[in-house]
């Protein structure tokens, strides 16, 4: 098989369309047998039901090569999991786990040369996502649905390599108690979308989500959570019922409890705890594990010890560690905002 022109080493975290995605659509209560097509275009009515009112979930997995020239697949079973528990709280019709996997294989085999060498950092993702398309207007469930496969070859989702990152803790919430912050739905993104260009403008790389309730524990970011090390070697995450369930995060307590004989736990983690940390980092297919050097909780800023290596903790720091700082400080301007 030979390769597609890409210079893999270089790839940001992008849309590249490939050849092959695949589509089924859901109408008169069944889901069609599907296909694979090179058509990377949606056509639906104006008032199709995730254009009005936002009946859309999503996936997100890679495939990769292994170093012997397999292509695999990271844990499909439970994006597939996942992605019905997600249908489920949104109305939208399940499509059936076996048939979720065998897409899934389908797209990675007619993308082959699109997966990425080993070793060249790159991945080729995949974004299974399911919407309604018919029209819809008064509030209710769409009664056709689209669920789609593409792929794209992704370099890293944070640029700059391991450079650790530096995030605020925030004071606006991404999901509410017994809401939605448990399943993969574009809206939990939408509502995010402000609070990140914002953090940006204030140079910092992502948000510290809080309980909404009462905003005194750690929960995510706006995609990807939080696993620490303790001062004292264990390894702890966010017990949370309005996180996102994590298959990264999930996938490395296992890891650290069977494989490599760590004391994990999942529990509670309240911001004042932070100081007891020396490592933190954020997890997810997406943001793979990136490195948080620094935490700044409302002027107050918290260093990972285990990154000191990488610079003193102080303002002079926080200055240059700015990715997108641009010589001024919109921060200052946007902050007096009250919300
Ligand atoms: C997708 C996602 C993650 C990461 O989950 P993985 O299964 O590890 O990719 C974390 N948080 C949010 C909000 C997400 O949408």
């Amino acid at each position: 098989m030979e390769k597609k022109n890409i210079d893999w080493g270089n790839l940001g975290f992008g849309y590249i369309p490939t050849d092959k995605r695949f589509v089924s659509n859901y109408k008169d209560g069944a889901w069609d047998e599907g296909c694979l097509t090179s058509d990377a275009n949606v056509v639906i009515s104006e008032c199709a039901g995730v254009l009005q009112y936002a009946q859309t979930c999503f996936e997100g997995l890679k495939a990769y090569t292994t170093e012997d020239g397999h292509i695999v697949v990271f844990r499909p079973d439970l994006n597939a999991d996942r992605m019905i528990a997600s249908a489920e709280r949104l109305e939208i019709p399940v499509f059936p786990k076996e048939r979720f996997i065998d897409a899934v294989e389908q797209v990675v085999a007619a993308n082959e040369a699109y997966v990425p060498p080993f070793g060249s950092g790159a991945t080729l993702y995949l974004r299974p996502f399911m919407f309604g398309s018919n029209p819809v207007i008064g509030v209710k469930p769409a009664t056709e649905y689209q669920f789609r496969i593409f792929a794209t070859p992704v370099g890293p989702y944070f640029k700059g390599g391991v450079k650790p990152l530096t995030i605020r803790v925030s004071d606006l919430d991404r999901a509410a108690p017994h809401g939605t912050g448990h399943i993969k739905a574009g809206l939990n993104y939408a509502m995010s979308l402000y609070n990140i260009v914002d953090a940006h403008n204030c140079g910092f790389d992502e948000n510290m989500y809080l309980d909404a309730a009462t905003h005194t524990k750690v929960e995510e970011t706006g995609g990807a959570n939080f696993i620490f090390v303790t001062k004292d070697g264990k390894v702890v995450t966010p017990k949370s019922n309005t996180i996102l369930p994590s298959i990264t995060r999930r996938s490395l307590m296992v890891v650290a409890k069977d494989y490599l004989g760590l004391e994990v736990e999942e529990r509670e983690i309240f911001v004042s705890e932070l100081g007891d940390m020396a490592e933190c980092g954020l997890c997810g297919t997406a943001a793979v594990i990136s490195p948080v050097g620094k935490i700044v909780d409302h002027g107050k800023e918290i260093c990972l010890p285990s990154h000191e290596c990488y610079g003193s903790c102080n303002s002079e720091t926080l200055r240059h560690s700015h990715r997108h700082s641009d010589g001024q400080n919109p921060c200052s301007r946007r902050l007096d905002k009250s919300y």
